[in-house]
């Protein structure tokens, strides 16, 4: 069955990230992998159309995680009876959006329908759930579910041949070239991410990424390199601060010096690395790191 991949770019309009969206064009139709917030679904719909189909043309969706910029768009093709193919620790949370929805105005508040738009139930019944491993034929093509947690635990990474729709498993790859790990709470683990990405670089028939906040990567094992590096760097900066009971608001200065320094390091220019500090974004990477430290220090005890 011959199919082709194609990225469409959300133009995203917050956190200076950029945000993908996956079309596979088959024979019998498109598949998306990550629906992209509720926020970007005009740049989703204009780009299906580049490519000659309807949102109502897409009826299989294939999320990574439920985080929003991933995921908070997946109901608007639910309504047109679209299967939602998803980890078993994510589905609730897209069926009975409530707490996804509240605990995401508590965080963005004002700012939440413009960044990131709103949420509606899926029916239970239009989700397939795929367990580790689990492998399933759609319009023609096999898909194995590769559960990789450490970003989130309800984190899978979808196979599809020699290629990897790796969601945040592979972080972000800026357009410029760096590698920059996210690391929002509440699920952060750098130990189980490590394990995740050594998981997927053992297997041997995948050779290509489609990373959501960057597109495709062809060398896979630098640019894994280059995400361990960057998980490391930014835990181990961090740990100190948790060790001390330092609270975040005083420590992101010094984290927002670390990752300036981290980023020319890595060629970024000044111009890429001032969008990408002032974009909002690391505080909550602060939060989810020393979240990690407080909860890998309580397990320990235990
Ligand atoms: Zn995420």
């Amino acid at each position: 069955m011959s199919y082709s991949i194609h990225p469409i770019d959300l133009k995203f309009n917050g956190y200076a990230l950029d945000i993908y969206s996956f079309l596979i064009k088959t024979e019998s139709g498109p598949i998306i992998v990550e629906s992209g917030p509720h926020s970007c679904l005009e740049a989703l719909t204009k780009g299906l159309a580049d490519h000659g189909y309807r949102k109502e043309d897409v009826k299989h969706v294939f999320l990574t995680h439920i985080h929003l910029d991933h995921a908070g768009g997946a109901w608007c093709f639910g309504e047109h009876g679209a299967k939602i193919y998803v980890h078993p620790l994510g589905f609730k949370h897209l069926h009975d959006p409530s707490r996804l929805l509240a605990s995401a105005k508590m965080i963005y508040g004002k700012e939440m329908d413009r960044m990131w738009g709103t949420l509606r139930p899926i029916p239970a019944d239009q989700f397939c759930v795929m367990e580790d491993g689990e492998s399933r034929e759609v319009l023609g093509l096999n898909f194995i579910s590769h559960h990789t947690p450490g970003h989130a635990k309800h984190h899978t990474a979808w196979q599809l041949d020699s290629y990897l729709f790796t969601g945040d498993l592979a972080g972000i790859k800026h357009p410029e070239g760096a590698v920059i790990p996210p690391c929002p709470p509440p699920d952060i683990n750098i130990d189980l991410w490590i394990s995740s990405i050594d998981k997927v670089l053992s297997i041997k028939a995948i050779d290509t990424y489609y990373v959501t906040h960057g597109a495709k990567v062809d060398q896979v094992g630098d640019h894994m390199a280059a995400l361990k590096h960057a998980l490391t760097s930014f835990s181990a900066f961090v740990k100190p601060y948790h060790e001390k009971g330092v609270p975040p608001a005083e420590v992101l200065p010094e984290f927002a010096a670390f990752v300036r320094r981290f980023l020319t390091e890595q060629n970024l220019s000044t111009e890429a690395i001032d969008t990408f500090v002032n974009g909002g974004a690391i505080m909550a990477d602060l939060m989810g790191l020393m979240r990690y430290w407080k909860k890998k220090e309580e397990s320990n005890q235990a």
